[in-house]
């Protein structure tokens, strides 16, 4: 069976086509610059790129150029070989516990949400009505960030308010980056041949979230209402005491509002090493003695630290911490640097295996705690959702 993964930002809208149940990528691309006369289609397949420039105007003109390519290029020969359609949907709130199979009724469900995903959301619906109406016969299905993380308690996910924000509001914690640690974490317990296992994700790419996976229910993540609760990341603070937000408000003269902007993009290891957002700069500036590099990279090892202590505790145990995403995979100084300041737990790192990436057990045989690096793949997870619904 064919089945198309689609994440549609406001600006762009990437897709995987994979095989299923064989989990085969057949092919992927994206569409950037949406809405602009120089929008680029760029679609990958059998060890070809192809690129092309052309004005897309909506979602809808890059849905059929998606659908057009993959037909012209032969990938596939007729629109019927489609067999389903898996929607990456930001928020799904607490109306949504599952996927979901998509009707007007979902959608109106999912536009509910705006103020809680006020970029994400609307975007991802243009996303599902277009599809929609290029393949009106193929079912749909909504795949939320937020749903894998519906099983935490009221201790988890409540902040200690007014509770009538919650309840008026929907303030709470939400937590994302679900389809990933739902998918790592799976993968982490067949790895550890063990389905109650008690685990951590790292979740560690530009945006940077962790979660607690006990028995493969989530029982707590960092971040909250939005992506910008818990762990600093390449442009986001994290936690910060919220009088930060009058304070600087009322000494620069801005509203609460622009401050925050600059909590959201102005911060983490760009406002701390004030030069780049990315992992790598900021781990070679260190290296070379870069005092404020070197800051921005203990401030988030230290508070992932943190969060780790605090959920094995939470969870009385744990067996695995599992790396993923952009620098899990890919930065072994900062996986090192993590594994040594949770060092009390049992972790033992195996320096060798930590050099190395791609998926494999970067501990010892010794270390009771096993550390593990795990390649999300957040499109089969998806894909594995519309499965589901089939
Ligand atoms: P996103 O959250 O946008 O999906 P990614 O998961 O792609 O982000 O992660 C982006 C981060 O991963 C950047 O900070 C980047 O520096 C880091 N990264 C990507 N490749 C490497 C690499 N080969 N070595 C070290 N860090 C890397």
């Amino acid at each position: 069976m064919k089945i198309i993964a689609v994440n549609a930002g406001s600006s762009s809208l990437k897709f995987q086509l994979l095989d299923m149940p064989e989990e085969r990528l057949i092919a992927q691309g994206l569409v950037e610059r949406i809405g602009f006369d120089e929008a680029v289609f760029t679609i990958k397949f059998n060890g070809d790129k192809i690129s092309s420039t052309q004005p897309v105007r909506n979602h809808k003109k890059a849905v059929e150029l998606v659908v057009e390519g993959l037909i012209k290029q032969g990938i596939i020969s007729t629109l019927e070989e489609i067999d389903g359609v898996g929607h990456r949907v930001v928020q799904g709130g607490e109306l949504f516990k599952d996927s979901a199979l998509i009707d007007d009724e979902v959608i109106e469900k999912i536009a509910s949400l705006n103020d809680l995903a006020p970029l994400h959301n609307p975007a991802n619906i243009t996303g599902i009505v277009a599809f929609r109406k290029a393949l009106p016969d193929v079912p749909q299905v909504a795949v939320f960030d937020t749903t894998f993380h519906q099983t935490m308690k009221e201790e988890a996910f409540l902040y200690s308010t007014p509770y009538e924000w919650y309840e008026k509001y929907g303030v709470r914690k939400y937590g994302f980056h679900g389809t990933s640690h739902q998918y790592v974490s799976e993968r982490a317990a067949v790895l550890l041949d063990n389905p109650k296992a008690k685990v951590i994700v790292c979740h560690l790419g530009n945006g940077v979230s962790l979660c607690a996976v006990d028995g493969g229910k989530s029982v707590d993540t960092s971040m909250g209402l939005t992506p910008l609760e818990g762990i600093p990341m390449g442009t986001r603070s994290g936690n910060v005491d919220p009088s930060v937000l009058a304070l600087v408000a009322k000494k620069e003269n801005r509203t609460m509002h622009e401050v925050l902007e600059d909590l959201n993009k102005r911060s983490g290891y760009l406002g701390v090493s004030g030069f780049s957002n990315d992992s790598r700069d900021i781990v070679n500036a260190m290296n070379e003695g870069g005092e404020r590099a070197g800051f921005a990279h203990r401030i988030q090892v230290k508070r992932i630290a943190d969060y780790i202590g605090s959920y094995y505790v939470y969870m009385g145990g744990l067996d695995a911490i599992c790396f993923t995403a952009g620098i899990g995979e890919n930065a072994p100084q900062v996986r090192e640097s993590i594994l040594e300041a949770v060092k009390v737990l049992g972790v033992r790192i195996d320096h060798e295996a930590n050099a190395k990436n791609g998926e494999h057990v970067i501990s010892t045989k010794d270390s009771t705690v096993k550390a593990i690096v795990i390649p999300t793949n957040e499109e089969v997870m998806i894909a594995r959702e519309v499965m589901r619904f089939e």
